[in-house]
């Protein structure tokens, strides 16, 4: 019998010890639990649902492609310092989009907020540690007065005011000395259906430099085409932010800001892992951090004819399906963007035939089985194909099929 002492010292003598201490960052931390693998939707009775809406946050945003999820995955096994893992993924975003900086950030939301304390604190730690509530009149960010929405929000959290304006005059005549930023809503002709901006890009890009005022673009959805995740910052923006979730398929908890260097800075300095700033509460781990630039080099990669062909075939597909029903229609449909440019399906019926509305119609999906979710109007109903897996694009059209056939 071998003492365990003896066995210990013999098995020090074993390079095997050496092989370990290297492959050591590429396994798991701990071992899995195989019983800690079950099927989460179903134990928790939560129905998966295939997505004909889009890339709507409700609906959790994106599928992250598999590469994304490895890189999540293989990320996972080491500590790292989050100073240094920001510092070198935005470097990396940064070189892929021609930018001067970029960095990760919660979404395009967390981007807004952070690039608007960026531009209030510079890297002044005691207005870092202050804001929102910063003494003195009230921080102030110009934005075309057609462009306020929702997400907004996002910038007013940083404590400032929103001052609006129509048309460049206006604009000029507003910038003051509390004037930190001028905000910029890219896909609000999109949202609004604005024929025009009151201030073009250019224009409004050409009135902050004047002023020296940071201008900030959120062209959160207008991915694609690719070409927008390189010229707003080509056009003199300071600041532009995507998100993550989107068409970008990355976590849906990220996204990306980009733009001058200093603020950029500055913007790391109001984010985690600081402790006390404002993005404090706006986390985003390593391991999305990592797999945010993965989704990014594969977007970049991405064959976007290729993929675009293949969005207009399903829409054909499913086309070809439903008008098997009297007086049914299928239209392809390319949405003029800037956001969510990319082809969807608006399905439109004679309602005295086919007696269903389309948002009846959307109601009856949603409550169905499968669970499918679409958009709709009383004219039409708006299928997304963007978001469905190849699988799912005759299943879409079989059950629209069927309801409408119920409802000759
Ligand atoms: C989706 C969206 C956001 C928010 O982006 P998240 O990545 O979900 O935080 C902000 N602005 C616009 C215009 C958007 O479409």
């Amino acid at each position: 019998m071998i003492s365990r002492r003896k066995m210990l010292k013999a098995l020090a003598g074993i390079p095997i010890l050496g092989t370990l201490a290297t492959t050591a960052q590429f396994s798991p931390p701990d071992t899995l639990n195989s019983k800690a693998v079950p099927n989460l939707f179903d134990e928790l009775g939560i129905e998966p649902i295939i997505n004909a809406r889009g890339t709507m946050t409700y609906l959790s945003g994106s599928l992250m492609l598999p590469e994304v999820v490895q890189a999540i995955q293989s990320t996972s096994h080491d500590f790292a310092n989050m100073y240094e893992v920001q510092d070198k993924v935005g470097e990396r975003i940064a070189e892929l989009l021609n930018a001067e900086a970029a960095m990760v950030t919660s979404g395009a939301a967390g981007a807004l907020t952070l690039g608007t304390a960026a531009c209030i604190t510079g890297d002044d730690p005691e207005k870092i540690e202050m804001l929102p509530n910063l003494p003195g009149p009230q921080k102030e960010v110009i934005i075309p007065k057609e462009h306020r929405y929702v997400f907004d929000h996002a910038v007013r959290c940083a404590g400032v005011k929103l001052v609006e304006v129509d048309g460049p005059e206006e604009m000029e005549e507003a910038i003051n000395e509390n004037t930190v930023m001028a905000l910029y809503f890219n896909g609000a002709a999109s949202w609004f259906g604005l024929e025009e901006y009151s201030i073009p890009h250019e224009q409004f890009v050409a009135i902050g430099k004047k002023h020296g005022v940071p201008t900030f673009n959120d062209a959160a959805a207008d991915v694609t085409p690719v070409e927008n995740l390189f010229k707003y910052q080509e056009m003199g923006f300071d600041l532009v932010t995507f998100s993550g979730g989107k068409m970008l398929r990355g976590p849906q908890s990220a996204g990306i800001l980009l733009g001058r260097k200093d603020l950029i800075e500055a913007a790391k300095l109001n984010f985690n892992p600081h402790e006390s700033p404002i993005g404090r509460s706006m986390k985003v781990n390593k391991e999305e951090i990592f797999a945010m630039l993965v989704a990014l080099e594969s977007y970049l990669e991405k064959d976007h004819e290729k993929e675009w062909q293949e969005w207009i075939d399903r829409t054909v597909e499913i086309t070809r399906i439903v008008e098997r029903v009297p007086t049914v229609e299928g239209e392809t449909h390319i949405h003029d963007g800037p956001a969510n440019h990319f082809p969807g399906l608006k399905v439109r019926w004679d309602q005295t035939r086919v007696k269903i509305s389309p948002t009846e119609l959307a109601e009856q999906l949603r409550t169905g089985s499968p669970r499918i979710e679409v958009g709709g109007n009383d004219e039409e109903l708006n299928i997304a194909v963007v978001t469905l897996k190849p699988e799912q694009v005759s299943v879409v059209g079989e059950r629209i099929r069927e309801v409408l056939q119920g409802a000759v």
